[in-house]
């Protein structure tokens, strides 16, 4: 049986071009770059090819990014690093509806005695700026970190509006953009955003690489110690592959991002038009103008998402509900919470996640199966009238 694989939120496929660039640097130029012996130094150059690749997409300086081991560290080093910075300030701001890798960073701080604000959402998941610029206390804040697009509804936030709100108060505004990099274009050279975070296996790079974007003069503390690699920025031995795979992914997108938008996007809305007409008791959860190109997450109300899952993997169909990281535990997902969804319709939300990947041939399958799943699981549900 064939996957079809509609999860690229959770991670993507690496691409052929970039698989063949990283091969010669696991046997054959295996050196460490810190390395004094040519052997070991010929690597630095590729490292500096792969930040100009990144910065290229990025619309930024080579010297403003930092090489991660992913978008958790890229998270966990901007919110650290900028507080490690800024002793004497004690609030921080951010969404209710982040990734985990920055919730779960700031309500630990918020046990270590930090003042945290999370900002609710609207029913489609949008912000309330003006809620926002009331919480900005000069004098106390020392960050700001709202995520670019969320990775369960695939909603944008207004990020420029929101750095322009949040450094003209003279505060430091990171972005967790791991979701939106290399699905939508970005010009860092144009943006007010100090710090960003992406990863590499969100747009066909491997696991375990990322970079953190620090705008120069952005002050940040080192979060990981113990070595002089990135300038002294970021300390461990480069994971030279990683780095490699992640510039050339960059490339790759940023030489078709505007196509692969379009083509994806015709692509997902003839998923979603076709299930919320043929599936009763359906709805979208999240600001249908303002979300990637990619991702549609699906309410089917009365019957638990999990179940979907499973019989969609009896065909091959690789989907999710809530986050990959969330999946697994029977609460509903803390996004759709914060979006007011009904209990009843969180419970069945499916996340479909396309890529360049996806085909016309996989969506019209799975616009044939589905209907089918949701009118079975509907039939075993103890909440519908039958
Ligand atoms: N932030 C967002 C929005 C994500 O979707 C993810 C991964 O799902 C992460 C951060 C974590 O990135 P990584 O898996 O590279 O640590």
């Amino acid at each position: 049986m064939k996957t079809i694989y509609f999860d690229n939120n959770a991670t993507t496929k690496v691409a052929e071009e970039v698989l063949e660039e990283m091969k010669p640097y696991f046997c054959e130029l295996y050196g460490n770059p810190s390395s004094m012996h040519t052997f070991g130094g010929q690597i630095g150059a590729k490292i500096r090819n792969a930040r100009e690749q990144i910065a290229a997409l990025l619309g930024c300086e080579p010297s403003e990014i930092i090489f991660t081991a992913g978008g958790t560290e890229s998270d966990n080093t901007a919110i650290m690093g900028t507080l490690a910075a800024a002793p004497n300030k004690r609030k921080i701001i951010t969404t209710r509806v982040e990734h985990p890798a920055v919730l779960v960073v700031c309500r630990e701080l918020e046990n270590r005695g930090y003042t945290v604000v999370e900002l609710g959402v609207d029913k489609q998941g949008r912000l309330n700026l003006a809620e926002l610029e009331n919480q900005i206390d000069d004098d106390d804040t020392a960050l700001v970190t709202i995520m670019y697009a969320n990775n369960e509804t695939g909603v944008v936030f207004p990020i420029q509006e929101i750095a322009e709100i949040v450094t003209g108060k003279g505060v430091v505004f990171h972005t967790d953009a791991v979701q939106p990099i290399g699905k939508i274009p970005l010009n860092l050279s144009k943006s007010n955003i100090d710090l960003l975070s992406l990863s590499g296996h969100k747009l066909h790079a491997p696991k375990g690489v990322g970079a953190l974007y620090v705008k120069k003069g952005t002050r940040l503390s080192p979060f990981m110690l113990g070595g002089h690699q990135e300038g002294e920025r970021r300390a461990g031995t480069e994971n030279v592959p990683g780095i490699i795979g992640l510039g050339k992914a960059c490339e790759l997108a940023a030489k078709n991002i505007e196509e692969e938008n379009q083509r994806v996007k015709s692509l997902r809305d003839k998923l979603e038009t076709a299930l919320l007409e043929k599936c009763p008791g359906s709805r979208l959860n999240g600001d249908k103008e303002n979300r990637l190109p990619n991702t549609s997450n699906i309410s089917f109300e009365y019957i638990e998402g999990e179940a979907i899952l499973l019989m969609l993997d009896r065909y091959g169909i690789c989907a999710s509900s809530g986050s990959a990281c969330t999946s697994g535990s029977l609460e509903p997902s803390h996004v759709l919470r914060a979006m007011g969804v009904p209990f009843t319709a969180a419970h069945g939300s499916i996340r479909f996640s396309l890529s360049r990947y996806n085909t016309e041939e996989e969506v019209d399958y799975t616009i044939e199966k589905m209907p089918e799943i949701v009118n079975k699981l509907r039939k075993l549900s103890p909440f519908v009238a039958k």
